[in-house]
Order: structure tokens, then sequence, then C-alpha cells
């Protein structure tokens, strides 16, 4: 089912106040202001993916495998401690929930021009300074206001009556919700709908390799290529992100890559050169991906936009480093927005901003030179 632009409505939304977004800007700096107050008993649950250690407990989530005492917060500050056990704070705490056109993911080779119902918990184990979604990923669950528990089951059944085809996991890190995007996409499978990730890639090999079977596409956020790029302006470790890559592109699930080109941090030839390259040779030519135009925010309102010029070479070096699926996003009405096929031009699927025009394509195939177009197209 495609949608109209009237039909994106917003079908829920419970953010956070103004006064937890100040509280916000501060407690980053602190280690845990809230590690007196008792865990809400409507949201928090066991996680999985932890043991006992010496005195505490180990996560095992993500790639930083915090070490946590009793009362402590993990980096993502929603995963904790309490009495010898490994809570997660935000399981059924969605902060925002709306339906989406799929291209605002951006995930261009699924279903293309429809809606995704798309939903977050607050938290993240990252720190990027240029975060476009800092608000949500970088509080704590106590600074967003308290809704009503949103189950899986809820979402799932929301999506189903309103003929919804498939649900994103999103806007933050979906890994720090783990148990929450697990319970929900194996449920969403269970009843006919596709599931999206759109994710930092951030998350260790076993608990992504038990969500696999039940996602469609994985969208990840490759911040840049130099280690010390993701050391001093992510707060995270690249070769993580790399493994994770690497794995899913063994897999059969479809993966798409982003890139923010951040002014003047992330957006020289060089790094365009070596990014471009390693996705050819570890992920393959076929690998979607979008440089995306980054907005002044969070720690870096002090930067101007990404000039369209530099996202325009950026995409140069791609195509001419054999990839073969270069959008750029953020950009509307660029002609780098639509999907051409890679052995004769043929448009294919036309993008403008959030809106899809024609769509070209026979089955799964450029209707003209008969090439295989990789995606999820029905
Ligand atoms: S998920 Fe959270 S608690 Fe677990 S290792 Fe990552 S940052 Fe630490």
């Amino acid at each position: 089912m495609r949608l109209s632009p009237a039909q994106y409505l917003s079908i829920g939304l419970s953010h956070l106040t103004a006064a937890s977004l100040i509280a916000g800007f501060f407690v980053t700096k602190s280690p845990n202001p809230f590690r007196a107050i008792p865990v809400d008993a409507d949201f928090a649950r066991e996680g999985s993916f932890w043991k006992s250690a010496d005195l505490g407990v180990k996560c095992s989530l993500c790639p930083f495998d915090c070490y946590l005492t009793e009362g402590a917060r993990g980096k993502c500050r929603v995963r904790m401690n309490r009495g010898g056990v490994l809570y997660t704070m935000v399981y059924a705490r969605a902060v925002s929930l709306n339906l989406d056109p799929i291209e605002k993911k951006p995930v261009f080779h699924m279903l293309p021009g429809t809606g995704i119902l798309s939903f977050a918990t607050v938290g993240c184990p990252l720190r990027c300074s240029f975060c476009q979604n800092w608000s949500l990923s970088q509080v704590y669950p106590e600074q967003a206001v308290k809704g009503e528990q949103l189950a899986p089951e809820a979402i799932v059944t929301a999506a189903v009556n309103n003929r919804i085809p498939s649900i994103a996991y999103t806007y933050g890190e979906p890994a720090v919700f783990y148990e929450y995007m697990h319970d929900t996409a194996r449920l969403a499978r269970k009843r006919g709908l596709r599931n999206v990730v759109v994710t930092s890639g951030y998350i260790n090999p076993e608990p992504l390799r038990k969500l696999l079977p039940y996602l469609d596409v994985v969208k990840v956020d490759l911040k840049g290529i130099r280690e010390e790029f993701y050391s001093t302006e992510v707060g995270g470790y690249l070769p993580a992100v790399l493994d994770t890559l690497k794995l899913l592109a063994k897999t059969g699930v479809q993966v798409e890559v982003v890139n923010l080109v951040v002014p003047g941090r992330n957006d020289g030839a060089e790094d365009f050169d070596l990014l471009t390259k390693w996705i050819r040779a570890n992920m393959g030519p076929d690998t979607p991906l979008f440089f995306s135009r980054f907005h002044p925010d969070y720690k870096m309102r002090n930067l101007p936009p990404t000039p369209v010029a530099t996202l325009e070479r950026a995409r140069a070096i791609a195509l001419k480093n054999g990839l073969r699926f270069v959008y750029l996003g953020n950009v509307p009405g660029h002609p780098a927005e639509s999907t051409y096929c890679p052995d004769d031009g043929t448009l294919l699927i036309e993008r403008s901003g959030f809106q899809v025009g024609r769509i070209n394509l026979a089955g799964d195939k450029c209707p003209k030179c008969g090439r295989k177009i990789p995606g999820i197209w029905r």
C-alpha cells in the first residue's frame, strides 16, 4: 500500500519536557545523577547478554562490555545493576512513535513509497558530537515524560490494523532497547510484517546474530573511516562497527549504509576514497550507500550545513570506486535521490525528498536491460 504525504500522520508522540532537555544538557557531563532512583517497575525487566562478575555484573550487549557495580548504569544510560541483576529500564518505554515514509530512514531498496511505523526509546552507548537525534539518544529514561507502556503487541497491532507493512527501530540506537526490539520484531514477523533496524552498528556479534532471523533491512550509520574520528567525535571503536558490517554482509539481510558528512571533520577526499573502497571490498559493489547532509546540531552548532558540492564529490569518488547505488541524503530534489540502473542508466525509482514518483521496475529487474536490482520490492 503506497501512502500519500497526508497519510504520514503522527499516530502518537510522548517526548521530553523542556526541563528535562535542559537537565539533559548537564547530565551528559556528570557520571550518573540518577544512581539513587529506584528502578521504574513499569518498564524495568531483566536484560539479556549479561553475567555476574566480581561484585557486579558484566553486560555484553555492545562492544563497551560495561562492568557495573551495584546501582551503576552502563554508558548507554538505560541498563543498570540492581541487586546483582542487569536490568533494562526501557522495555515498552517508547518515547517516540510515528508513521514515517520509508524514504525518511533512509531506506531506498525496500518497498518504496510505503509508510513504516517507527519508534525509539531513549539511550545510546555513543557520544557523537554531531548527533542529529541527541534529545532522545543522550538522555536518561527518567528525563523522558513517563507515558503509558507501549508493549510489542500494541505496536504490531497498530501496524497491522493500519495496513502499515513494516516497523522501524530507529531515531536513537535500537541496540540499547534490544529486548523490546527483539520481542517486537519476532511478533511482527509472525504477523507478516517486515522489520528495519537503523543502527550505528555498535552491537556485539552474538546479540546481532540472534536478532537477524527477524530482520529484513539493517541500515548502518558508518560515521567515518578513521579510528581517530571515531574515538574523538563518536566515542566508540571503529573496528567494532566494521566487524558488524562484515558480519551483516555475510548474511541474507539487506544492508544499506549511510555516512553523515560533517564539514571539516570527515569530509576529505581521502575519507571518501577509503570508506567507499572498504565497502566495495568487504560488502560488495551493490551495497546502497548514502552521503547525508549534516545540519548544525548538538555540540556542533558552530559548523555550517554540508555543502552540496562536497556530497557530490563524495558520490563521484564512490562511483569511481565501483559502488553502484550511491545516493545523497537531506538534499531534497537532487537527482541523486533517485535509483538508476547501474548498467544502462535507466531511471528506476524517482524520488524527491520523501516523495516517490514513478517506479519503473519489472519485478526486481531493470525493465530495459533485465539487470537484477538488489532489494525487497514487494
Ligand atoms: S549496552 Fe549499555 S550497559 Fe551494555 S555494554 Fe553497551 S553501554 Fe554498556
